[in-house]
This record gives structure tokens, C-alpha cells and sequence, in this order.
């Protein structure tokens, strides 16, 4: 952890910096990416320092839910914000803390587990698109459609349960897996949902060390389950899996951050901040009424006026 004490207070990020920030773990373009270059452990050198965290946090998270009202007023663009991890990553700690200042009115939090048998007797995507944010809203989807091409293409046995025909299930199917999750995120962006996708890249010791702070502490036991272990022995099939992924679905109008998670303050940081901006770029202004709708308040304030009371 980089809790250097020489480190400068700094408790507010200015736009510059925090675009500096994200842009250290923002993948646009997936070509040539590998998870090598980005390491879990790091928190961004002297950018920022443990002791700070906490004030830009709660900075950030004021911030948000101000930005969070006006996309609602709005009424016009959704945002939906996709969570990719390996177990005890800090998925759930890192929903939590994130929307803890937003109204709760404009948020849906999805949980994607293994599918139901009807889930299973649709095409992948079905119960996704029940899960989209409506315009203003903001969806949370804590894993997601790329489960497809991640739990599946670890355990390819999987496939068996999905009832497709058979000579569909080829050699070509991860492929077209991450094609048709692009061009799904191409189409809704086009329809004005900004998409964020966080992959929250913990290290196999800190993934660990996690497992057995569950292990050891009676209030913690409750969040490990065997099935923990077991895919933990597929550690690298899934980091593959996950560096296919992100190749193949990267996109300007799709970005993945890819964020160091072995600091849970650092995860939390820089996911309220890669929310914060792309909400601050958009113009997040009521819209302006027509001048029916403007002539429509006048009667309803003159009605109000002449009630006798
Ligand atoms: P936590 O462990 O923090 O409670 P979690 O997201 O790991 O959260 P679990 O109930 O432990 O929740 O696990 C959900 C499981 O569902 C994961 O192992 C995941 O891989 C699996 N899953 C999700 N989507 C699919 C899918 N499309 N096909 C098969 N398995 C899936
Ligand atoms: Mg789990």
C-alpha cells in the first residue's frame, strides 16, 4: 500500500488530474492489451496517498449523487456501469460505497448469478436487456453479460445446458460471443446509454489473503463459499479469459478501466471518479419547455390562484 506520509494532502483532484488518473487505466482501443502492464497493487504513485483517500472519496460520492439528480431531471441519457472481478475482488464493498449518497429512485443494482432454466432457454443476452437503465437512471450490473465469455469459456461444459443447436457450438463461439457484446454496446450507446465497465484486478496473493480473512473472522465466514477455491484453481484461464474480453470489447463509446483492487480505498477512488467524469461531460441540464408546456403551468397557476379557499 503506498502510504507515504511525504505525500503532498491533496484533497481535491482537479479535472486535469483526475482525466490524468483515469486515463492510467481507461482502455478504449483493446488491440495489443495485455493485463501484464497493469499491475494490482498499484495506486498511481504519488497521485494520491492512503491518508487523503477517504476526503476525495467522499468528495467523489457528493459529487456524484449531485450529478445523479440532474441526469434524472434530464430525463434523457442512462448510464450503466458494468462490475467484472474475480471473487472477494471488492465488487460488492465497491457498489456500496459508491452509490451511498445517491437516490436510491434512479438506481437499479442487478446481480447476475449462474442462470435460471428459463434464462438458460434464451439467447445470452435476453435477461440483460431486462436489466437496462431506463433514461436517467443509472443500472449497476454486478457481473453481466461477459460471464458468457468468461465462467462459460473457463468451463466450456456449460454450453451443454444452454439448448443450442449443436453445430452453432464451435471453436468460433467465444469470438462471436464478444462480437455481438460489442456490437450490443455499440447500438446502446447510439441510444444514449453511456457505458462504463470496471474490471476490478486483485492479485492471487491478495485474493488469498482475502479468502482467509473470511476464513478466520466469524462475521466474515458468511461470505466465502467452497465454490471460491475451486474456481481460484483456474486463476489463469480466467485472467485469459478476461484479457480476451477486454480485447475484443474495448471501445470509446465502451471503455473498460481496468483497476488496481488489492487497495480496497484506491478501487473505490477510482471508480466514483470514472463515474464523476463521464457525467460531467454531458450537459446535464433540465430540458427547456416547449411553449405549450410553458402555457400549460400558466392555466394550472391560474386555477390554483382562483380556488376560493
Ligand atoms: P459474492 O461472492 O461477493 O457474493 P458473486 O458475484 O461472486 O458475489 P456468487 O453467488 O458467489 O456471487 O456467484 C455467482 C456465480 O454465478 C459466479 O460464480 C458466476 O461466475 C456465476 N455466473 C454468473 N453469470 C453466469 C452465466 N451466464 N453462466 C454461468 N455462471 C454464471
Ligand atoms: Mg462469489
Amino acid at each position: 500500500m503506498s502510504q507515504n506520509s511525504e505525500l503532498p494532502a491533496i484533497r481535491h483532484l482537479s479535472g486535469k488530474e483526475m482525466r490524468k488518473l483515469l486515463d492510467r487505466y481507461r482502455v478504449t482501443d483493446g488491440k495489443g492489451f495485455t493485463l501484464k502492464d497493469y499491475h494490482p497493487a498499484d495506486t498511481a504513485g504519488h497521485i494520491i496517498g492512503h491518508r487523503h483517500a477517504t476526503a476525495l472519496l467522499n468528495g467523489g460520492v457528493a459529487h456524484l449523487a449531485s450529478l445523479q439528480e440532474k441526469l434524472y431531471a434530464q430525463d434523457r441519457w442512462a448510464v450503466l456501469c458494468v462490475f467484472q472481478a474475480m471473487d472477494a475482488a471488492g465488487k460488492d464493498g465497491t457498489i456500496k460505497h459508491v452509490l451511498s449518497g445517491v437516490n436510491p429512485q434512479g438506481v437499479r443494482v442487478t446481480s447476475f448469478k449462474a442462470p435460471s432454466v428459463e434464462e438458460k432457454r434464451h439467447d445470452f443476452l435476453w435477461r440483460v436487456i431486462g436489466a437496462l437503465p431506463e433514461r436517467g437512471h443509472i443500472g449497476i450490473f454486478n457481473r453481466s453479460h461477459y460471464e458468457e465469455t468468461l465462467v462459460v469459456r473457463v468451463h466450456p461444459e456449460l454450453l451443454e445446458h444452454q439448448h443450442l443447436p449443436h453445430e452453432l457450438v464451435g471453436k468460433k463461439i467465444w469470438d462471436q460471443r464478444l462480437n455481438a457484446i460489442a456490437e450490443f454496446e455499440h447500438y446502446l450507446a447510439n441510444q444514449g446509454t453511456i457505458i462504463l465497465k470496471f474490471f476490478l484486478h486483485i492479485s492471487k496473493e491478495e485474493q488469498k489473503r482475502r479468502f482467509l480473512e473470511r476464513l478466520n473472522e466469524k462475521d466474515k465466514n458468511w461470505k466465502f463459499s467452497p465454490a471460491d477455491l475451486t474456481e481460484r484453481a483456474w486463476w489463469d484461464s480466467y485472467q485469459d479469459a478476461y484479457e480476451q474480453a477486454i480485447n475484443a470489447t474495448a471501445a470509446p463509446h465502451a471503455p473498460w478501466f481496468v483497476i488496481p483492487s488489492d487497495n480496497k480505498w484506491f478501487t473505490r477512488l477510482v471508480v466514483v471518479a470514472a463515474i464523476v467524469e463521464a457525467l460531467d461531460r454531458l450537459d446535464l441540464k433540465p430540458q427547456a419547455l416547449t411553449k405549450a408546456e410553458l402555457a400549460n403551468l400558466e392555466v394550472a397557476r391560474r386555477a390554483l390562484e382562483a380556488e376560493d379557499d
